[in-house]
Parts: C-alpha cells; sequence; structure tokens
C-alpha cells in the first residue's frame, strides 16, 4: 500500500478530529502533511505532535508566538494568517481534508483545487457559496472533490456515475433537529444551549443550529445540485428521525438505492480517506433489529422556513445561494451570542434575500464581493428586529 500524505484545514474541529482519529489508527497507511486550525492552539499542537506533521498552521495571527513555543523542540514548522492558511492547502500532499466551517473555508478549500488536489469536502457553505466557480476549478486543475457530508456521501455511493439520465430524484434525510417537534411558540424563546443538543449526531456549533432551523439540509440541498448532475427540481428533502438511511437515489426504473449506517461521520471520511479503496472503522456496525424502525415525514415548511428559503434559493440559482448562506452565518453567529432569537436567523435571511439581490457571480471575486454585501444587508436587517 502506498503511503498518502494527508493535509487537514480546520484539524480541530468536529469533522478534523474525527479524520484525525482514522488518521492515526494507520500509521503505516496515512502520514501528516499540514494541519490547520483558527484559534485552538493546544489542540493544534497536540495533533501536530501526535502526527508528526510538517506543518503547523493558527489562522488567527496574534497565537503565531504560542504555536510556536508549543511546538518548539519538534520537526513540525510552524505559519500564522489567514495567508498561511491558504498557503497550507498548497503544500505537497497526496489528500487534502476540507472541514474549515463556512465562508472562510473557500479560499483554502479553492486552492487545493487548483493545486490539482483530492480533496474530501466536509464545507459545504464554500459549495453553497461558490458552486459553479468551485465545480469548474475542478474540471479546469484536474482536481477530485470527494462528498464528506454523510448525505452527499451516501449519493455518490447509489449514484450511477455513467448513466445520470437514469436518475429522477436524489432524496437526503434529514433528523429534524432538536425542535423536530417543538411549536412555533416554544421555538421563540430556544436557547442556544438547547439549540446545539442534536439528538443524533455531535457537530460544531454552527451547523448544530443549521441542523435545529433546517438550513443545514437547504445548504445541502443547494450542495447536492453542484455535485450531482440533475436539475434543482430533483433534489429532496424527507425527515428520517433515526438517521439510519442517509440518502436515497431514485431510478427511473422504479429502483431506490440507499445507503444506510449508524450515525457517525467517520463513516463517510472514511469512504473519502481510502477511496476508491474502503478502510475499517471503529464505528458501531448497524443492528436494525435494535433500532426497530425506521420514520419518514414531510418536512414542514411553516415551522422551519429557512429549508424553504434556501429551496427557493436553489431553484432560483444565481446569487441567491450566497446571499442565503451568508446572511445565515451572520444570524447563527448573533443567535449563538445571544443576541437575536432563535426563529429570528430565517427571519433575517428572508430580509436579506429581500433586499439584497445582485447579479450571478462570475469569478470568485464576485463570491467575496456578493458574501460581504450580504454580510452588511444582514447586519442592518438585524438593527430593524432588535429595534
Ligand atoms: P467545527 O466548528 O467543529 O470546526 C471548525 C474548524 O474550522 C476548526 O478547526 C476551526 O479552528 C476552523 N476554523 C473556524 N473558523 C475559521 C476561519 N475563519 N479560518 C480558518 N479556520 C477556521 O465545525 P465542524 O462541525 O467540524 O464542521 C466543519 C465543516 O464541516 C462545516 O462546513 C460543516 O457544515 C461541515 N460538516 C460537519 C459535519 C459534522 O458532523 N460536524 C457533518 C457534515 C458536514
Ligand atoms: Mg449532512
Amino acid at each position: 500500500m502506498t503511503v498518502r500524505k494527508i493535509t487537514i484545514l480546520g484539524a480541530t474541529g468536529s469533522i478534523g478530529t474525527s479524520t484525525l482519529d482514522l488518521v492515526e489508527r494507520e500509521p503505516d497507511r496515512f502520514q501528516v502533511a499540514a494541519l490547520t486550525a483558527q484559534r485552538d492552539v493546544a489542540g493544534l499542537a497536540q495533533a501536530a505532535r501526535r502526527t508528526n506533521a510538517q506543518l503547523a498552521v493558527i489562522g488567527d495571527a496574534s497565537l503565531f508566538g504560542e504555536l510556536k513555543q508549543a511546538l518548539a523542540g519538534t520537526g513540525t514548522r510552524v505559519a500564522a494568517g489567514e495567508d498561511a492558511v491558504i498557503d497550507a492547502a498548497k503544500i505537497d500532499a497526496d489528500w487534502t481534508m476540507a472541514a474549515i466551517v463556512g465562508f472562510a473555508g473557500l479560499a483554502p478549500t479553492m486552492a487545493a483545487l487548483k493545486a490539482g488536489r483530492t480533496v474530501g469536502l466536509a464545507n459545504k457553505e464554500s459549495l453553497v457559496a461558490a458552486g459553479e466557480i468551485v465545480m469548474a476549478a475542478v474540471e479546469q486543475h484536474g482536481s477530485r472533490l470527494l462528498p464528506v457530508d454523510s448525505e452527499h456521501n451516501a449519493v455518490f455511493q447509489c449514484f450511477d456515475h455513467a448513466a445520470p439520465g437514469s436518475i429522477r430524484r436524489v432524496i437526503l434525510t434529514a433528523s429534524g433537529g432538536p425542535f423536530r417537534e417543538w411549536s412555533m411558540d416554544e421555538m421563540r424563546t430556544a436557547t442556544p444551549a438547547q439549540a446545539v443538543k442534536h439528538p443524533n449526531w455531535s457537530m460544531g456549533a454552527k451547523i448544530s443550529v443549521d441542523s435545529a432551523t433546517l438550513m443545514n439540509k437547504g445548504l445541502e440541498l443547494i450542495e447536492a445540485s453542484f455535485l450531482f448532475p440533475l436539475p434543482a427540481s430533483a433534489f429532496e428533502a424527507i425527515i428520517h428521525p433515526q438517521s439510519v438511511v442517509h440518502a436515497l437515489v431514485d431510478y427511473v426504473d422504479g429502483s431506490v438505492l440507499a445507503q444506510l449506517g449508524t450515525p457517525d461521520m467517520r463513516t463517510p471520511i472514511a469512504h473519502c480517506l481510502a477511496w476508491p479503496e474502503r478502510m475499517s472503522t471503529p464505528c458501531r456496525q448497524l443492528d436494525l433489529a435494535a433500532i426497530g424502525r425506521l420514520d419518514f415525514l414531510a418536512p414542514d415548511l411553516e415551522r422551519f422556513p429557512a429549508l424553504g428559503l434556501a429551496m427557493d434559493a436553489l431553484k432560483d440559482g444565481r446569487a441567491r445561494p450566497a446571499v442565503l448562506n451568508a446572511a445565515n452565518e451572520v444570524a447563527v453567529a448573533a443567535f449563538l451570542a445571544g443576541r437575536i432569537g432563535f426563529l429570528d436567523i430565517a427571519l433575517i435571511v428572508r430580509k436579506s434575500l429581500e433586499r439584497y439581490d445582485p447579479p450571478a457571480p462570475v469569478s470568485i471575486d464576485d463570491v467575496f464581493e456578493i458574501d460581504a454585501g450580504a454580510r452588511r444587508t444582514a447586519l442592518a436587517a438585524m438593527e430593524t428586529i432588535a429595534a
């Protein structure tokens, strides 16, 4: 077996540490090139020491000295700052995990793709904001994008890539989040602590809130539309509280192929890490008899308006997904900081979409401009709500 050199962008997060867990279990199979993190110097330094990483980069430039000290006497090179994170994506590696959260992941992910890398993509926001441009970079530079997001990884495994014309629908499942059975009145006063307490998955704060609003599923429908060549109307979401079936692919002859597994991100991560081979993981074996039943129900767009906004953005295309994503990031951050209520998240996204409708981006610079414009619009919309 040839050794695979791995870079992890966002190594200290939920996806990053799950990736490290798998990489460290097979030291004969994987080596670590670069690891990056934004502020968690201790987590980054420990991971770099354990894996003997070539390079460790902290995004927050003011923490350079701390990181340098934490890795003194090791063979690991250290660097800091936004540009250094992008440079980390370019150093020689066979496989890159894109696991930075939010739009901040776009520039490093693009750098890895432009370097012709095979990229495991967890950072869905970069694809939502800049789907056409990211996919054009894959095409132009001969790089490869492997879907890490569990639903997209499930589709990837069931999708007949040689005959997309034989597929009529792709259906992504959603657990429904912690507020699946809550009324609007109950959700109005939901706290950040309640929102991040996901019933099935353990994840970072931002995606946990997105799962509670169902914006996560909306972002995922948009993400899927860029990864799999079908019309926007072919992508659907269904609520499935057990999170055992991750996605389904519906063929024209009536065959429906699904991928199942226990809700543990190490399964889709492993699928991408070893691809096109397979590797074993410590994930619990699926025990369907113990689970007993699998339920499915239609999403409720009245109680979860964020999903409807995302579905409209998917249908409309152009810059709508980028605006939706940026406004959502601003609103989720404000909710986590205790500045707005839970229901205000979708409200701010809706107002931002109403007030800001820039033309479709044709370059990555356009995407950055649209993102900045949408953030300003969302902040202004927040003022009117808070007032
Ligand atoms: P997280 O918050 O746990 O980790 C985020 C990582 O990104 C950390 O290493 C952090 O240091 C780094 N980071 C944060 N801000 C940064 C910035 N401005 N610049 C550079 N680095 C920065 O998040 P997570 O739950 O691991 O999610 C990461 C991505 O994967 C998200 O896009 C999320 O939607 C996606 N994803 C996560 C899961 C999951 O189970 N956690 C599942 C599917 C997809
Ligand atoms: Mg997912």
